[in-house]
Formats: C-alpha cells, structure tokens, sequence
C-alpha cells in the first residue's frame, strides 16, 4: 500500500468521470426511450397492435437492462468514495479492468467470484460472510 497518493486520487477522478459519462448516457437514454408513444395500439388493426406490444415489450426489456447497468455504476462510484473500486473484497487482489467494465460493481475478482458461487451459489454481494449463519453438523 505504498503506492503515490496522488497517483491514486487521479486515477480515481478518472474512473469517477468514466463511470459518471456512461450513467449520464444511460439516464439520457431511458428518458429518451420513456418519451416513446404508445404509436400503433390506438385505433390500429390487430397487427399494428401487435407490432406496437412487442415493441413496446423490447423497449421495456432494454430499459430494464439500461436500469441494471445505471444501478451497477451507482454502487461502482459509491465503491470509487470508499476507495475500494476494482479492489476483491475476498483477497485484496486488483480486479481485472476488463472484468470491471463488464461488471462495474464487482467486489471480487474473477477466482474469488467463482469459488463464493461453488462455495453458496451466491455473490459476495449476498453479504458479509461474516453475517450468514453458521451451519451446524446434527
Ligand atoms: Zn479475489
């Protein structure tokens, strides 16, 4: 942990900017897509109202994704606060860019991620292991 504080504070301006361009993108996006009309399902026959539902169904469906992703890069730059952004709260090891971009509020690096999920099926976002109950031997 002797690494340059300076070093550290910019590197996490950054990646609070990075993370704070693509939630602003994301917002922008849903607002956009919130403003779509309901075009089609009045007055239409059956297939324009149809094709409205099923457009309407897919535009729901990404939203859905966009508000996932807009909620991972939420905890991401609350971690970046913390200072504990990109940092595997199982081993301290640094967790892998690529990963993080993925999933911007990962808390475990790939190894320690795949051994919580064959330990208990759950993430370490699950909670503290600390706070599951014990499972006692009968
Ligand atoms: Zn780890």
């Amino acid at each position: 942990m002797a690494e340059n504080v300076v070093e550290i504070t910019q590197k996490n301006d950054r990646t609070r900017r990075l993370l704070n361009a693509e939630l602003a993108r994301i917002t922008a996006r849903l607002r956009s897509e919130a403003d779509v009309p309901m075009a089609g399902v009045v007055g239409g026959d059956f297939l324009d109202i149809a094709q409205g539902i099923e457009h309407q169904e897919l535009a729901r469906l990404s939203a859905s994704r966009l508000v996932d992703r807009a909620r991972r890069l939420r905890i991401a730059l609350t971690r970046v606060s913390d200072g504990e952004y990109g940092i595997c709260s199982e081993c301290g090891a640094p967790i892998p860019p690529r990963r993080l971009l993925a999933v911007p509020d990962a808390t475990a690096c790939v190894t320690c991620q795949s051994r919580l999920e064959r330990a208990g099926g759950a993430g370490p976002d699950a909670g503290d292991p600390a706070e599951q109950p014990v499972r006692k031997s009968a």
